[in-house]
C-alpha cells in the first residue's frame, strides 16, 4: 500500500519515561508504516530542556503557531526532586504552562468511552468535554495572614492618580485575606475559543460560575460570555443547531451527574481543576484522557492528560514487565493526523487519523484485549492483559485488517 502524503508538517514535541517510551513505539507502529510523515520534531525530554535552558520549549510552541497542529508527549515538570536527579541548571517552568502562555490556549479535556468499561455515572453515554480556564484568579492571588486587628481594603490607584478604597473586613481577631483578579481580555479569549471548540465538534456549550454570590467579579464572566456569543457566534450556533448557556455551578454539577453527556462544559479556573480529577476518576482511568490545547486563533496541540508514568518507568528499566497504557498517547497522535487532514483539506490524512483510534477501541471492545488498569474495572468477560507494547501491536494487526478492506 502507498502511504499517505502530508503538505504541511506537524509539529512532534517528545517526551520523557515511560510516556516517551510508548510515544516513540505508537509513532513507530502506527503512524510511519502508513503515513510518509511531515514533522518539525522537537525533543522536550528534561535532558535537551536542559540543555537549551529551555529554549526549545518555546520554539516548540512557535512552531505550533506557525503551523497550526501539534501532538506533545508528557514531559517531567522539574521540581527541587528532579533538578537533583537530572543535575539541571535551573528549575524550568512546567513546559505545558510555556506552551500554553506561547499559543493563549484553553485547555480541553474528553475522556475516552469504551464499550464494557463503563464510568461511575451510570447516566454518562457520551463524553463530557471539560474546558478549564487557565489564567488567574487564587492562582495568581496575592494572599495574606492577618495576625492582629486591623483594616483590610482594596485599593486601586489608576495611572491618572485617582484612588478607589473599599473595605474587605475589618478584623477584630486573626484571619486570612486573599486578593484575586482576570482580565477581559484573558476572558474573551477563553469564551471564543469555546465556543470555537463546541462548533468545531457540534455539541451544546455550558458556562458555568457563581454569580449569585460574586455579584461583580463572577458576574464579569457571565456578562462577557454573554457578549462573545451575542456578537460572534449566535448566527453559527443557530445554523449548526447547538446552543450556548449560562447556568450556576452547583446547578451545572449536579446537571452533569444526571445527564447522558455529549457537551462542553467552561468553567473557571478552580472548578476545572477540581472537575478535571472528579471527570477522570469517574469515567475510570486517568490513562483514558485526552487533552487538547486550544488557541483563540485555531491551532491545536494534542496530549495525554496523564504524567509520564515514573513508577512504571523505574520497574521497566528493571527489567520488570509492565502494563502501561498508551490509549491516550494514541488518541493524541490520532487527533492531530486527523486535525492535519481536516486543515489540510487532506481527506485521506483525516481518515487515518480517525482509523487509529477506532482500531485501538475495537482491540478492547472486541478482543477483550486490555492493559492492566482497564482490566481491573472492565465488565468484558476473561480479559487478556497485555504490555503497552503489545497493545500497540495489536492495534496495529487492526489497522492493517481495517485498510486491507478499505481497499
Ligand atoms: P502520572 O505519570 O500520570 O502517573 C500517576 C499514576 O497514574 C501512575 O503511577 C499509574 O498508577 C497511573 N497512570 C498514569 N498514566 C497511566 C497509564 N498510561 N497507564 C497506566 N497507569 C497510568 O503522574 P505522576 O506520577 O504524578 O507524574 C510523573 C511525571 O509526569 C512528573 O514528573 C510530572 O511532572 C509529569 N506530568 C506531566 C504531565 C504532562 O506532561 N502533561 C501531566 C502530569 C504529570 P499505578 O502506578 O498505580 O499503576
Ligand atoms: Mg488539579
Amino acid at each position: 500500500m502507498e502511504k499517505i502524503k502530508m503538505t504541511t508538517p506537524i509539529v512532534e514535541m517528545d517526551g520523557d519515561e515511560m510516556a516517551r517510551i510508548l510515544w516513540q513505539e505508537v509513532k513507530a507502529q502506527l503512524v510511519e508504516p502508513f503515513v510518509d510523515l511531515k514533522e518539525e520534531y522537537y525533543d522536550l525530554s528534561i535532558v535537551s530542556r536542559d540543555d537549551s535552558e529551555d529554549q526549545i520549549t518555546a520554539d516548540s510552541a512557535l512552531a505550533t503557531k506557525k503551523y497550526g497542529v501539534a501532538v506533545k508527549c508528557a514531559t517531567i515538570t522539574a521540581n527541587v526532586e528532579r533538578v537533583k536527579e537530572f543535575n539541571l541548571k535551573k528549575m524550568y517552568k512546567s513546559p505545558n504552562a510555556t506552551i500554553r502562555s506561547i499559543l493563549d490556549g484553553t485547555v480541553f479535556r474528553t475522556p475516552i468511552l469504551v464499550d464494557g468499561i463503563s464510568p461511575l455515572v451510570k447516566s454518562w453515554k457520551e463524553p463530557i468535554t471539560l474546558a478549564r480556564h487557565a489564567y488567574g484568579d487564587i492562582y495568581r492571588a496575592s494572599e495574606m495572614v492577618i495576625d492582629r486587628p486591623g483594616r483590610v481594603e482594596l485599593v486601586y490607584t489608576s495611572e491618572d492618580g485617582t484612588e478607589v478604597r473599599q473595605l474587605v473586613h475589618e478584623f477584630k481577631e486573626s484571619g486570612i485575606v486573599s486578593g484575586m483578579h482576570n482580565l477581559d481580555r484573558s476572558i474573551e479569549s477563553f469564551a471564543r475559543t469555546c465556543m470555537q471548540y463546541a462548533l468545531s465538534i457540534g455539541q451544546n456549550l455550558l458556562f458555568s460560575s457563581k454569580d449569585t454570590i460574586s455579584k461583580v467579579y463572577d458576574r464579569q464572566f457571565r456578562d462577557i460570555f454573554k457578549r462573545v456569543y451575542l456578537d460572534e457566534f449566535i448566527e453559527r450556533f443557530t445554523a449548526a443547531g447547538i446552543s450556548y448557556e449560562y447556568c450556576l455551578i452547583d446547578d451545572a454539577v449536579s446537571r452533569a451527574m444526571k445527564s447522558p453527556g455529549g457537551y462542553v462544559w467552561a468553567t473557571q479556573n478552580y472548578d476545572g481543576d477540581v472537575m478535571s480529577d472528579m471527570f477522570a476518576t469517574a469515567y475510570g482511568s486517568n490513562a483514558m484522557m485526552t487533552s487538547v490545547l486550544v488557541s483563540p486563533d485555531g491551532k491545536y496541540e494534542y496530549e495525554a492528560a496523564h504524567g509520564t508514568v515514573r513508577r512504571h518507568y523505574y520497574r521497566y528499566l528493571q527489567g520488570e514487565v509492565v502494563s502501561t497504557n498508551p490509549m491516550a498517547l494514541i488518541f493524541t497522535w490520532s487527533g492531530g493526523l486527523e486535525k492535519r487532514g481536516e486543515l489540510d483539506g487532506n481527506e485521506a490524512l483525516r481518515r487515518f487519523g480517525g482509523m487509529i483510534r477506532t482500531a485501538a477501541l475495537q482491540v478492547i471492545e472486541e478482543e477483550h484485549i486490555m492493559t492492566a488498569d482497564l482490566a481491573k474495572i472492565t465488565a468484558l468477560p476473561d480479559p487478556q492483559v497485555v504490555t503497552g507494547h503489545q497493545f500497540i501491536a495489536k492495534t496495529r494487526n487492526r489497522l492493517e485488517q481495517m485498510l486491507a478492506a478499505a481497499e
